[in-house]
């Protein structure tokens, strides 16, 4: 198979702008979690950039449980993140939520997003195989490792080699936690796998107090990266307000987290 060790022995190193995914530096993802106003996400992009973040993240097309939550901006948010790019020089990560909004959501991303949701929606898998934009495949809420790689498969197998894939918790019995953050997928993807492999502690937990702890194991268990959710004023966010850390939250994981990613 295209993505395991065995057919590709080194670690895949994905480039975005100046950005290499996988090369062995910790590469820490950051944003709202969806984009809701130039100023939203200008203001936040310019916070997570100050403390460190190498890539923007926000949404435009949102996955929303109930059809009557905020479902994003959709093509007015696209023209904020091109801003935000041109304006912080962050490369810009955001979710394609079918196949039929994929063209325009490559034309302005850096890297598109297949949300947990979606991990085996094969009319997108084969879309994204078809692009040359870097593809971040979260894993879906109750999928085995193997689902999750094969997903990726359809990727490469497509024709895209650049897959970064993305561990954002899974669905189990819990309740202090929206899900459970399955740490030992991390080892486990990178023997088995060279395609890098990320964290996102937010949506795994859904509580801004458990984020940063998340995010040292996250870093300590060997994850090539770290995607979280900041937002300025949570309280009044759109989505996902209770699980974003406040830029000086953000700010202080970034500086705690620097010398910690060299010990691993
Ligand atoms: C997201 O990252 O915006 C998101 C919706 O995450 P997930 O697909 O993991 O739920
Ligand atoms: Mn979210």
């Amino acid at each position: 198979k295209l993505v395991s060790r065995e057919f590709h022995a080194q670690d895949t190193v994905v480039p975005v702008g100046d950005v290499r995914i996988g090369n062995g530096s910790l590469v820490l993802i950051a944003g709202p979690c969806a984009v809701e106003s130039e100023e939203q996400a200008l203001t936040i992009a310019r916070q997570v950039k100050r403390a460190g973040a190498h890539l923007f993240r926000g949404g435009a097309f949102k996955p929303r449980t109930s059809p009557y939550a905020f479902q994003g901006l959709g093509e007015k948010a696209l023209k904020i993140l091109d801003r935000v790019r041109q304006e912080t020089g962050l490369p810009i990560v955001t979710e394609a939520l079918d196949h039929t909004v994929y063209d325009l959501v490559e034309e302005v991303a850096d890297v598109v997003q297949i949300g947990a949701r979606n991990m085996q929606n094969f009319t997108l898998l084969r879309r994204a195989g078809q692009s040359s934009k870097p593809v971040l495949l979260k894993r879906g809420m109750a999928a085995t490792l193997e689902e999750w790689l094969m997903a990726a498969e359809y990727i490469l197998e497509g024709g895209n080699p650049h897959v970064i894939l993305c561990e954002r918790g899974i669905r189990t019995f819990t309740a202090h936690s929206r899900n459970t953050l399955d740490l030992s997928a991390v080892p486990v993807v990178r023997k088995e796998s060279h395609l890098p492999i990320l964290v996102d502690p937010s949506h795994a937990c859904g509580r801004r107090d458990q984020v940063i702890p998340l995010s040292r194991a996250a870093v300590a268990v060997g994850a090539n990266g770290l995607m979280v959710e900041v937002h300025h004023r949570p309280d009044e966010a759109l989505s996902d307000g209770a699980q974003s850390l406040y830029p000086e939250q953000f700010q202080r994981l970034c500086e705690e987290i620097a010398p910690l990613a060299q010990l691993f």
